[in-house]
């Protein structure tokens, strides 16, 4: 299964940590070409526990600033500078124009002396904007904004011959003028129950209303707090179900393949 392409979900936890659950993360991997997508603490060593390549890499694309979003990517370019297994590789780094200079003089400062010194690697910074699509030989990204951070930027995703939105953390937003209606699948935040809403993320009933709203035929929650995780599975068995559309929610470590 691993050798076909597929989505990797790496984890669909939050900034709470839980017993085996990690950030919520994504790896796409095409023609074993890989694209990350978030990378929160702890996502390096959960890569490489699943059996993946960190020179696979290709590109990391970034939601938002939070930490549980963004701290695994100093553990990534580490780990690829001190590993003297991986010879030349270039990674894109895509997230919102608003944080660039946060991730790279502020987020990465502490091994700033290592990684300018690093020839074997060169990291691009790209910056992104909602609407405006970016792209490479391996996909086409065109960001729409959400709302939760400022910048906070969801992704649809093209590629493989798919089309894969990610929310990231989001409160309620007008879905239905983001035009993701082609998506196939789509990965959207369900932090609590609708009894515990906090604001700037969604509780389950609102990520579902939001999935109906887009017509997306396959949806996962994603982004769980530990303390909700069971009432938000719960709940999602009594939410209103829309007639072709299948909503259920992410597991960790799940692959999901792309066909
Ligand atoms: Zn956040």
């Amino acid at each position: 299964m691993k050798d076909l392409n597929h989505i990797r979900v790496l984890g669909t936890g939050t900034s709470v940590p839980e017993k085996n659950v990690f950030p919520s993360s994504y790896l796409i991997s095409i023609n074993k070409r890989l694209m990350l997508i978030d990378a929160g603490q702890g996502i390096c060593g959960r890569i490489i526990s699943l059996g993946y390549c960190l020179d696979k890499i290709e590109t990391i694309l970034i939601t938002h600033i939070h930490s549980d979003h963004t701290m695994g990517i100093a553990e990534i370019v580490m780990a690829i500078i001190n590993d003297d297994r991986i010879s030349q590789h270039a990674i894109n780094i895509c997230i919102s124009s608003n944080y660039i200079n946060f991730i790279k003089h502020e987020l990465m400062h502490p091994w700033k002396k290592w990684i300018d010194k690093c020839s074997k690697i060169q990291f691009n910074y790209i910056p992104l904007t909602a609407k405006k699509t970016n792209k490479s030989d391996l996909y086409q990204n065109k960001p729409f904004a959400v709302n939760h951070h400022p910048g906070s930027l969801g992704m649809l995703i093209e590629t493989g011959g798919k089309r894969i939105a990610f929310t990231g953390d989001t409160d309620i937003f007008p879905i239905e003028r983001e035009n993701l209606k082609p998506a196939d699948i789509l990965f959207i935040e369900s932090t609590t129950d609708d009894n515990h809403k906090i604001p700037g993320h969604l509780t389950v009933s609102e990520a579902v209303d939001l999935i109906h709203r887009t017509g997306i035929p396959v949806a996962y929650l994603t982004h769980i707090l530990p303390q909700y995780r069971q009432n938000v599975i719960k709940s999602l068995e009594k939410c209103s179900k829309k007639e072709g559309q299948h909503i259920k929610t992410a597991e960790d470590g799940q692959i999901i393949p792309i066909i």
